[in-house]
């Protein structure tokens, strides 16, 4: 069986393509390739220069700013930045936090917030987890206490990632302790500004700061920022949860690093030959593609069925597969980099005045950094331990 491109996706890829070529600043794209993160200020001009051209939130619908894209040439769009090594966009606002505005917001929450949110002009992170409450989320206490217009928030959350970058934050908090657990979550949307709020950093195995503990001391939230009713915020999180899973598959950035894969491996020698010639690495490259293959036309199928509630436990299998690739092939990576695997800089967050000079050769750059971040891949979004779970109970019916 041959699979081809329609010539007009193939024109539309090539569209793409060359408006990032013309658009992309070589500086960032230059640290992008060797592995650092855009600072917050280019993540945010780059979502600019998308939206400026109605391509800023391909998964959204027309009328809030969408692109009207077929599940494909999102697909391709995704590929082609990625492949241009384009600052990633921020997927918490375009993918968690944008779809609940415009599907449970209320009018002055979208126009407050979804234009803004869509061109990176307000960066929100995620408060989910708390200690005690990561997998079993349902437990989490952070309390809200209504008080006329506002509600008053006491509690911690922990592994907030960007929170110390973040404009806004989209948090569950609890609002009733008389009823089942689940019942009493409500989703509220904060300032970070808001005077009672503390944000202290949590340094990850790979040195960098991108992960933080948040305390709330008497944080007053008005009224008019939770987001639906009260006690339905484990509804909303739930659909927030399988559109952050659906898209944490990463399926272009693996692909994206097999070729890099690939390039090392043609590059390093083992006795003498390139270890590309090697038969048992080969199969050791040819498993991941395989693996990749399938999982991007599961992508494709999810994506063209759309984000229905059975949809859920698809997503954590996309979640699982997604991450779990994404390890391998860092870890193929390392193998493949033998020695040179050890040259290591400590921050990709680093500014770029900061950027140090590793030794070994330029296609070692940011390896060893990935494959220690990405231990948190199968933990982020939900462990994939859980992911298990849910395939368990909802697709298997054990
Ligand atoms: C880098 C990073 C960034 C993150 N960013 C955010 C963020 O921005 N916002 C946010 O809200 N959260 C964030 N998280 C938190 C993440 O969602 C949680 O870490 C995750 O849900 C697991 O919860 P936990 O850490 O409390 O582990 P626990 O729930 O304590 O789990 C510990 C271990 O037990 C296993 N386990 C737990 N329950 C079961 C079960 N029922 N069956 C089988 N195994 C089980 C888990 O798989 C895991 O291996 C982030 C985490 C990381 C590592």
């Amino acid at each position: 069986m041959e699979f081809k491109f329609d010539p007009a996706d193939e024109a539309f890829r090539q569209e793409v393509r060359a408006f990032v070529e013309a658009n992309l600043k070589p500086d960032i794209k230059a640290r992008m390739e060797r592995g650092f993160y855009p600072t917050r200020t280019e993540m945010a001009w780059w979502m600019g220069v998308l939206a400026d051209k109605g391509w800023g939130a391909p998964n959204w619908p027309v009328e809030y700013g969408g692109s009207g894209w077929s599940p494909l040439r999102r697909m391709i769009f995704e590929e082609e930045c990625v492949e241009a090594d384009a600052p990633p966009r921020k997927m918490g606002n375009l993918v968690n936090i944008g779809p609940i505005l415009y599907t449970y917001g209320s009018e002055e929450q979208k126009r407050l917030y979804l234009n803004r949110t869509l061109r990176g002009d307000i960066i929100w992170c995620q408060g989910f987890s708390e200690p005690n409450a990561g997998s079993d989320l349902a437990s989490l206490r952070t309390r809200a206490v209504r008080d006329g217009d506002h509600y008053i928030v006491n509690g911690q959350k922990l592994w907030t990632s960007g929170a110390h970058e973040s404009d806004m934050m989209y948090a569950l908090v609890r609002t009733d302790n008389s009823v089942k657990a689940q019942l009493g979550i409500t989703f509220l949307l904060l300032d970070m500004k808001t005077s009672g709020i503390t944000v202290r950093p949590i340094i990850a195995i790979n040195q960098s700061h991108m992960v933080n503990e948040v305390f709330f001391d008497n944080v007053r939230v008005p009224v008019e920022n939770r987001v639906g009713e009260e006690g339905t915020g484990w509804t909303i999180a739930g659909s927030l949860l399988a559109s952050e899973r659906a898209f944490s598959a990463e399926i272009p950035h693996t692909a994206h690093d097999l070729k890099r894969l690939k390039r090392i491996a043609t590059r390093e020698l083992r006795r003498g030959k390139p270890l590309i010639d090697d038969p048992l690495f080969r199969a050791k490259i040819v498993r991941l593609e395989v693996s990749l293959r399938a999982l991007e036309f599961s992508m494709m199928r999810v994506l063209s069925a759309g984000p229905a509630e059975s949809q859920q436990a698809v997503a954590s299998v996309l979640k699982m597969r997604g991450s779990d690739l994404r390890q391998r092939v860092a870890e193929l990576m390392v193998e493949a980099l033998g020695d040179y695997a050890m040259a290591y800089y400590p921050d990709p967050f680093m500014p770029p005045s900061d950027d140090p000079d590793p030794p070994g050769p330029d296609h070692a750059s940011g390896i060893a950094n990935a494959f220690l971040f990405r231990r948190a891949f199968t933990i982020v979004g939900g462990s994939n331990e859980v992911q298990r779970n849910i395939i368990a109970k909802s697709i298997l019916k054990l």
